[in-house]
């Protein structure tokens, strides 16, 4: 199944959302210029489509097994993974005193996207080890640095993210590994489960960040540490010397993401502990895991966007060649496109894949501004926008993904529901996405709870402020009547449901957990169309430089006004109708 990297598309989101001029002009990115990221993009199209993209089937067909106590990932994937590091594709984003291109963090969501796209088992790998780069990054000291972080950045060693317990998923308090001090490092003892690339053989080494719990913690998140665990241990000048007491126990049989093994992770099985060492200070793990999950999160929300749009192309190609029956108005049977509404279902497929890239590009800029911004105020007011827009990008992008790839199922018809098309499989594998990195729900009391309510509500004022600017921009512009009175209808609604949540019922958990989900999937959608109304708007601009590309983008951004943004209303209406029916049925009804 072929990949076509839409960088065309990515390079005007890049542009016109997430103001990749501002970021360049950084002098923290002044080695980056528009020009020289859109030809690292075109090179990154060419090793998703030449060398992902063909092992994404394989993948999902062998999968990968346990041989003699070692996960044996996908046959092909060694090789690529030695091309893919040979390439620099895991340096981009990385900070150039420990290897790294030093690149945007936009741009790595940008080449995120396609690694996902392509073949999301493969792009697992490197998007893991992304996060434990930037908390190692960021709370490890100076010796681990030097010891570990080049290899995590020039891909020779991979990381894994090892929080999950059977006892402790959403609910990290509950963990229970255990970690004792034992001279200049710790003993690390249990079981961690679900843990996405937990073992393989593409590269000598693997380093995995551990929560665990050091003796006499306090109970509760206030009691976990981080650790790094290496599968082989090294001397001080990083060569393999033993291996560690680190073993994959088995990797599960799972609806998608066939070629990423997700592994149960001993620790100390067979002795004292595990050798790891505390990164950072004692109990402040969940603190420093935090920096791994926001990465995370947006590089999961980035998933969603990555399978949406190969589920949109495939559906696109097959729509033109399938021939099935009369179009109205016509005596003669045509290519399925030309049916009304086969064409619905390609352009909300598009509509939803395009508004959740927006976002996902967007919240990355926004990150890009706001650690490396010299202006506080500049760097505060991005960072918060970051943060608001995270959970968002995570759970809305996702969700919108079960819903496009799910339509890319149907548009095939049946030979969608068979596997040989890749259809199904796109569909399977977008499922999880809503689930790891905390679910919908829980991005969904991040937002309401962490974002807004914390807050009052100002930095979600403060973006509808600026979407407001957007809808006088609309009403001044010929042929955007119709779009602006839409945007402004649901953005009323957005900013006076914010006051009735921050004002009314700031202090009502039970209610706020209740609508969370909903709050954040009409934020969701009324964020995206401001973005997809943003991009109307410089390509009204820009039309005559390319009336193909530009004028779908307008045509993709009334669609969304007229058929998707009406979504919000729906959404809105639940949470306001409070939690009367939702939490009536006592649970011995149920
Ligand atoms: C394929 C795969 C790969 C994974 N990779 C990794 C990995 O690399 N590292 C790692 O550490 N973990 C990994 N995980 C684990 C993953 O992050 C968890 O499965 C996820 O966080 C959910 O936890 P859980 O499965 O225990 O579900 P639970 O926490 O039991 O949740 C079950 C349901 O209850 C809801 N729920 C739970 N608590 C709340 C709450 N407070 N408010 C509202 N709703 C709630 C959830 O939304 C969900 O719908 C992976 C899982 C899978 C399946």
């Amino acid at each position: 199944m072929s990949y076509i990297a839409p960088t065309k598309e990515m390079n005007f989101v890049l542009e016109s959302i997430a103001d990749l001029d501002q970021v360049c002009s950084l002098s923290a990115f002044s080695e980056s210029s528009p020009e020289l990221i859109a030809s690292v993009l075109e090179e990154a199209a060419k090793f998703a489509s030449g060398v992902l993209a063909p092992l994404n089937t394989v993948g999902d067909l062998i999968g990968t097994k346990i041989v003699d106590n070692q996960v044996r990932e996908t046959s092909g994937f060694a090789e690529a993974y030695q091309q893919f590091i040979a390439g620099g594709w895991t340096t981009l984003a990385c900070n150039p005193e420990y290897g790294g291109m030093g690149l945007p963090e936009c741009v790595g969501v940008a080449a995120t996207e396609m690694w996902a796209a392509s073949n999301v088992s493969f792009g697992l790998c490197p998007l893991l080890g992304e996060g434990a780069i930037e908390a190692l990054q960021s709370h490890a000291d100076e010796d681990l640095r030097t010891l570990y972080l080049e290899k995590m950045i020039s891909g020779q060693w991979t990381g894994t993210m090892n929080l999950t317990e059977p006892q402790a998923g959403s609910d990290l308090a509950a963990i229970k590994t255990r970690a004792t001090r034992d001279g200049d490092h710790y003993l690390i003892q249990g079981t961690k489960i679900f843990i996405t690339w937990g073992d393989h053989q593409m590269t000598e080494n693997i380093l995995h960040l551990v929560l665990a719990r050091t003796t006499d913690a306090p109970e509760g998140v206030r009691g976990i540490s981080l650790f790094l665990v290496p599968k082989n241990l090294v001397d001080a000048d990083g060569s393999i010397v033993s291996a560690n007491d680190v073993q994959a126990q088995s990797v599960e049989h799972k609806i998608g993401i066939h070629g990423s093994p997700t592994c149960v992770m001993a620790f100390g099985a067979n002795g004292p502990g595990a050798t790891g060492y505390l990164i950072g200070e004692e109990n402040m793990g969940l603190t420093y895991m935090f920096t791994m999950m926001n990465h995370a999160r947006l590089s999961v929300g980035v998933q969603g966007v990555a399978l949406s749009d190969r589920a949109y192309q495939q559906a696109v190609s097959y729509a033109k060649q399938r021939v099935q029956g009369n179009p109205p108005n016509q005596s003669t049977s045509a290519a399925i496109i030309q049916h009304p509404d086969v064409k619905r279902m390609l352009m909300l497929m598009r509509a939803l894949t395009e508004g959740s890239r927006a976002l996902c590009y967007l919240t990355a800029a926004s990150f890009d501004i706001g650690h490396k911004a010299d202006d506080e105020a500049i760097s505060q007011g991005a960072l918060s926008r970051g943060e608001l827009l995270t959970p968002i990008a995570k759970a809305w992008s996702t969700e919108v993904s079960q819903e496009v790839t799910s339509l890319g199922v149907q548009v095939h018809g049946g030979m969608g529901y068979i596997e040989e098309t890749g259809a199904a499989q796109f569909m399977r594998d977008a499922r999880i996405t809503t689930i790891y990195e905390g679910t919908s729900g829980i991005q969904a009391n991040d937002f309401i709870g962490r974002k807004v309510l914390r807050d009052n509500g100002v930095e979600l004022y403060r973006l509808i402020a600026e979407v407001r600017e957007t809808i006088t921009q609309l009403n001044d512009t010929d042929g955007f009547t119709t779009v602006a009175i839409n945007l402004k209808n649901h953005i009323d609604s957005l900013d006076e449901l914010t006051t009735w949540l921050v004002v009314e019922h700031k202090d009502d958990q039970q209610l706020a957990a209740a609508v969370a989900f909903n709050f954040l999937m009409g934020a969701g959608t009324c964020i995206a169309g401001w973005l997809l109304a943003k991009s109307a708007l410089v390509a009204t601009a820009r039309e005559q430089e390319d009336a193909n590309f530009y004028g779908a983008k307008i045509t993709t951004c009334r669609f969304y006004s007229a058929h998707v943004l009406p979504r919000a209303a729906a959404y809105f209406a639940t949470v306001k109708a409070s939690t009367d029916s939702s939490l009536m049925l006592v649970e011995d009804r149920f």
